[in-house]
């Protein structure tokens, strides 16, 4: 994915270095002032990356050692990372193998049976809400608090409520392979006043945000983003609602070239719960085996296609901490081996799609 760097952010960027202002200040407030809306909560609170979002968010939910987080398990491994680096132990959800989050009945499941289970952490895999209002309500009926990993979900909404708003929390990354991007940059979303002061507090060194003179009241991090992401954050927010209609016409446009075919197309909850931040399909289950040999096959014709996510489980820190095997999370198991990610960027033209989709079945057809 190419990403969107245009004049106005080389000109905001440079503004910012000229000024000899570097690190958390005016550009930073206005960017989380910005960005809340966008959420649709009524606080934001910028970090440096989504991974020191999350971990944030379960710290000021006082998540620990003793204590643990249900999660899903197919994910870029920091949603799992954070849960251990907290010194919690993370619940693998399995997830569904349409929308590839988080199963709600799978969660009731491993709810039922938990102990010293303290929060749950869904996932909007590739910018595709998770099933918020059936995983909100039963988090609600088990007392836990609900963050969201959304990462990849900037802009979203499902139920009339956006990503970011139905957690008490939520996260937002701006690494370049998101929608918008800060190089390195996160957000944590809430509406809660309590919960904002103690991010705050977390991320500049246990640093009181209302006090003067300054007072450290807690142990805290370095999380902080600079005035100059702060300002390239700014310009590309402005650019958000562009690039989501874009991605969203270009994934309709897959959706049609592969309805015909034997390749699975990804299933959104509701028109603007997805913002395709990948498109992600699933091979035939005969070609599961086979992907890395599409995978060149596509290549050989010029066509970058990857592998969708990570099956957290069954990664190899994960995998021995749990004593894991294939069969634990069989949904997992069969869609993280299907998983293909098909080029999508905002230049791409329907005369590349029709190809893309003709490369996949040619690459395909050669194996049979
Ligand atoms: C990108 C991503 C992260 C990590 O974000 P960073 O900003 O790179 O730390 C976490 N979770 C998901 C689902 C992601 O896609």
């Amino acid at each position: 994915m190419v990403p969107l760097v245009e004049e106005e952010d080389i000109q905001a960027v440079a503004e910012v270095l000229r000024s000899g202002y570097l690190v958390q200040g005016d550009r930073v407030r206005e960017f989380e002032e910005r960005l809340a809306p966008v959420a649709g909560t009524r606080h934001a609170v910028a970090v440096s990356n989504c991974t020191a979002a999350l971990l944030l968010s379960l710290l000021a939910l006082e998540v620990g050692p003793g204590d643990r987080v249900a999660v899903s398990t197919f994910s870029w491994p920091a949603t799992a990372n954070v849960i251990a680096l907290s010194g919690a132990e993370p619940i693998f959800v399995d997830i569904e193998s349409d929308t590839y989050n988080m199963s709600p009945t799978e969660l009731e499941r491993v709810l039922d049976g938990a102990d010293g289970a303290k929060a749950v952490l869904p996932v909007h895999a590739f910018g595709g809400m998770a099933d918020m209002p059936r995983i909100a309500e039963i988090a609600e009926r088990h007392g836990l608090p609900v963050v969201e990993d959304a990462a990849c979900a900037l802009g979203a909404s499902l139920g009339g409520r956006r990503a970011g708003e139905w957690g008490i929390m939520g996260c937002f990354s701006f690494h370049p392979r998101k929608a918008i991007t800060t190089g390195e940059g996160g957000m944590v979303s809430t509406n809660d006043s309590d919960l904002a002061r103690r991010l705050r507090i977390l991320r500049n060194h246990g640093q009181d945000p209302d006090s003067s003179p300054t007072e450290f009241v807690a142990p805290g991090y370095n999380f902080r983003l600079t005035e100059f992401q702060a300002a390239l954050g700014i310009t590309q927010l402005g650019k958000l609602e562009r690039i989501v209609e874009r991605r969203c016409v270009l994934a309709g446009n897959y959706d049609r070239l592969l309805e015909d075919t034997d390749i699975s197309t990804p299933r959104a909850l509701e028109r603007p719960s997805h913002v395709y931040q990948s498109y992600v399909v699933l091979l035939p289950k005969d070609m599961a085996s086979r992907r890395s040999e599409i995978i060149q096959g596509l290549r050989d014709r010029g066509v970058e296609a990857t592998i969708g996510t990570h099956h957290m489980p069954m990664t190899t820190y994960f995998r021995k901490w749990g004593d894991f095997e294939i069969g634990d999370f069989p949904v997992t198991d069969d869609v993280s081996s299907r998983a293909m990610t098909l080029p999508l960027y905002e230049s791409l033209s329907h005369e590349q799609q029709e190809y893309v989709v003709s490369a996949l079945s040619d690459a395909i057809g050669e194996l049979v």
